[in-house]
């Protein structure tokens, strides 16, 4: 049985998406596609033997040749598409964010509530990164003993013009949000940002960040956040706990011994680091949905999660003070841990 999905959104990720979807993993067809930039979208659909393509998302998701939903679209739409899915009781992988406000997020969870079955994953994919599997393996055995803390570094080369101060929580610390939710397998209750001296490389940006997140057990995570640090895309993470550490291995496949220099190729960015991860991610997707089960991954519940700690993130580096996370009651729909 092949899944036959339909792709909301053919810009970037949705193009990588179909190309994996077709060229890579097993199981999946993609038989429609649509996106607000309609030449783009007969141009990917080309492509793609017998894919329909379709004015509206509404038309796609109702479209009874599509089994499943992959939205990646831009942020603001998210929200119509994934209660759109819903609506229609299709299962629906929505790129993150979830949606863009807390309370867009909180409609999504009442709506999935209201459906009483898990029907909705999120794009965060450092949950399926071999390196961040391995730590959690290990975190999870007890073998470094209760953890105490998380260093996190989070180094882009550079970023895009339109990449705004509140970028570095929203679209990039985000993702270590959802992360250390996984890792520690509990709620952020409160979060900080401290700013330390102005990076000349960040132009107007105020270049590097520090995020400070108080875990619900009383582990503190620290990130660093520096997006023009020039060298290439460098992801750390190390858990300290009360016996012993643990950290992300160094990934490169070879090591350069020359000239009295040791020297191994850095990742140049973010698709070249997770390559492998966005792969696993969809594939366990699409195997959940095979095999009749709920989605495993992210659900709309850590969506809305990691929306409330951004939120908060973002008042934090404006306000300059502590703020506290508050999220609503979790749902039972969400009580098995994702
Ligand atoms: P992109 O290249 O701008 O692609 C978005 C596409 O959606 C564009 O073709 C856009 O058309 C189209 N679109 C906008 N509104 C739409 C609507 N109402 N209905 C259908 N299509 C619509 O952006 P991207 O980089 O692919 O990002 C898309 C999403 O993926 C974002 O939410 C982003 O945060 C997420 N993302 C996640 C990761 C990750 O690490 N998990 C990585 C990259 C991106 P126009 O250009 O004409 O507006």
């Amino acid at each position: 049985m092949m899944l036959k999905v339909g792709v909301v959104g053919t810009g970037m990720i949705g193009q990588d998406h179909i190309r994996r979807m077709t060229t890579v993993l097993a199981g999946v067809e993609v038989t429609a596609v649509t996106d607000v930039d309609v030449e783009t979208a007969k141009r990917v659909a080309a492509a793609l033997p017998g894919a329909v393509v379709h004015g509206s998302g509404e038309d796609l998701i109702a479209d009874p040749g599509v089994d499943a939903v992959v939205v990646c679209s831009w942020g603001p739409t998210h929200e119509q598409y994934v209660l759109a899915a819903i609506a229609a009781g299709k299962q629906v992988f929505c790129e993150k964010p979830l949606a863009t406000t807390e309370e867009a997020c909180r409609r999504i969870v009442e709506a999935e509530v209201a459906h009483g079955r898990r029907l909705v994953q999120v794009g965060y994919m450092r949950r399926y990164d071999a390196a961040y599997r391995a730590l959690k393996a290990v975190v999870d055995s007890g073998r470094i003993g209760t953890p105490l803390m998380m260093h996190c570094a989070h180094r882009n080369a550079g970023v895009p013009s339109f990449y705004s101060k509140e970028s570095a929580i929203t679209d990039t610390a985000v993702h270590e949000i959802d992360m250390v939710r996984w890792m520690f397998g509990e709620e952020i209750t409160a979060v900080r940002v401290l700013v330390p001296r102005k990076s000349r490389n960040g132009g107007d940006l105020q270049d590097p960040l520090l995020l400070i997140m108080e875990m619900a057990g009383g582990a503190i995570v620290d990130v660093e956040i520096s997006v023009n640090i020039r060298y290439g895309y460098d992801i750390r993470g190390e858990v300290v706990g009360e016996d012993g550490t643990a950290a992300l291995g160094e990934l490169s496949p070879v090591a350069v011994r020359v000239s009295g220099q040791l020297a191994a190729p850095v990742p140049a960015d973010w698709r070249e680091r997770f390559l492998r991860a966005y792969d696993i991610e969809l594939q366990e997707w699409i195997d959940s949905i095979a095999t009749g089960g709920p989605p495993v991954g992210p659900s709309a519940w850590d969506g809305y999660a990691a929306a409330v700690v951004s939120d908060a993130g973002v008042a934090a580096l404006r306000g300059g003070e502590r703020v506290d996370v508050s999220l609503m009651p979790r749902p039972p729909l969400y009580e098995v841990a994702s």
